[in-house]
């Protein structure tokens, strides 16, 4: 991939100048919100618009704390189990997928549907499906307790193992050696996958994999940005939730960088001593963070002596999804509502 770095710079809001120099705030572009999550909490917004309250959504929408309890004030229901959502209810599934188990068992409980599953991990299903069918071993690299690995894993779970690291490779074993095939998460870190893939490819030299990347260029973007910033700064803060695995990923690439890095959901996570000796701090945001809390933050560091501002483009990002069609015809079928528009 190419990357453009161009800064553009302006004061920072209601900041003092701290006498002996500048502090500067960096911050990354692209950040935040990729196009699966904008599209998943479009779609539970045009639900309650379209339907009314309350609609059911199965885990969380997006691995956002505060995207969450914002849909939840609007009449959202977050369930952990199908078996939570009444019979005949709607349901929505997370941008993160489910399994085939979960939509057989809707179906038995006669729920109404909407698929919210990000198109490119449904991109990673429709793989391992297809691996599945053509006999392969699947071994899919990713976490195992996060939600989207537990839908890929259901598409084939009796030929599919999961690894998160290169030592786990090497206690695999498979029925035949020549006939194994890889995935990934999408929103894994790029150096880990590249390595856990490089030990497959030693042990199964005749391994194959998917056609393009799984790990989806969101991830990757936000992780090129932190990787191109983060030896300016002396400290990366990354917005996001802490079961939100792209957003650990991008803290992940700024240590390995020896920048220091911290996780924080807003500016109330961050400690004073963490901004001692500081001159630089870089801002990130998570896939699923919203903007609101990027600029919480900055508020907050303007308001502690960071005086300049300067937004630093690695590189374009204009990706949009459209709608899932359980929402477009649901839109279609009434035809009294006016008809909302996903941004
Ligand atoms: S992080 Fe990537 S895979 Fe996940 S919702 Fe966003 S675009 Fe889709």
């Amino acid at each position: 991939m190419t990357n453009h770095a161009s800064h553009s710079s302006s004061d920072v809001a209601g900041a003092s100048v701290v006498p002996g120099g500048h502090r500067r705030v960096l911050l990354l572009k692209p950040r935040g919100f990729c196009a699966g999550v904008v599209r998943a909490i479009d779609v539970v917004k045009i639900a309650l618009e379209t339907f009314g309250a309350p609609i059911y959504v199965r885990k969380e929408i997006v691995h956002n704390r505060f995207v969450v309890n914002e849909l939840a004030e609007k009449g959202a229901i977050f369930v952990d189990d199908i078996d939570e959502v009444p019979a005949g209810m709607r349901v929505i599934y997370s941008a993160h997928g489910v399994s085939p188990a979960v939509r057989e068992h809707s179906k038995l409980r006669g729920l109404k549907v909407i698929d919210a599953t990000c198109p490119l991990v449904t991109k990673v299903h429709v793989e391992a499906v297809k691996f599945a069918q053509q006999g392969y071993s699947l071994i899919l690299i990713g976490h195992r307790d996060h939600d989207e690995i537990e839908g890929t894993l259901g598409e084939a779970p009796d030929v599919t193992q999961v690894v998160s690291n290169v030592a786990e490779v090497a206690a695999l074993e498979v029925p035949d050696p020549n006939r194994v095939a890889y995935l990934t998460q999408t929103t894994l870190s790029l150096d880990e996958a590249r390595d856990i893939i490089h030990a497959l490819k030693e042990k199964y030299p005749n391994i194959v994999g998917p056609h393009s990347q799984d790990i989806c260029y969101a991830t990757e973007n936000r992780q090129v940005a932190v990787k191109n910033v983060a030896h300016q700064a002396d400290l990366v803060l990354v917005v996001g939730s802490n079961n939100s695995s792209n957003s650990n990923r991008l803290v992940e690439v700024s240590r390995n960088l020896d920048t220091r890095a911290y996780l924080i959901d807003n500016s109330d996570a961050i400690l004073p001593e963490w901004l001692e000796n500081v001159q630089t701090v870089a801002i990130t945001a998570g896939a699923s963070a919203p903007e609101v809390l990027v600029q919480d933050v900055i508020n907050y560091l303007s308001n502690h002596g960071f005086d300049t501002l300067e937004e630093v483009e690695v590189m374009p990002e204009n990706v949009r999804f459209g709608l899932p069609p359980e929402i477009v015809q649901a839109i279609a079928a009434a035809p009294s509502q006016p008809v909302p528009v996903a941004q």
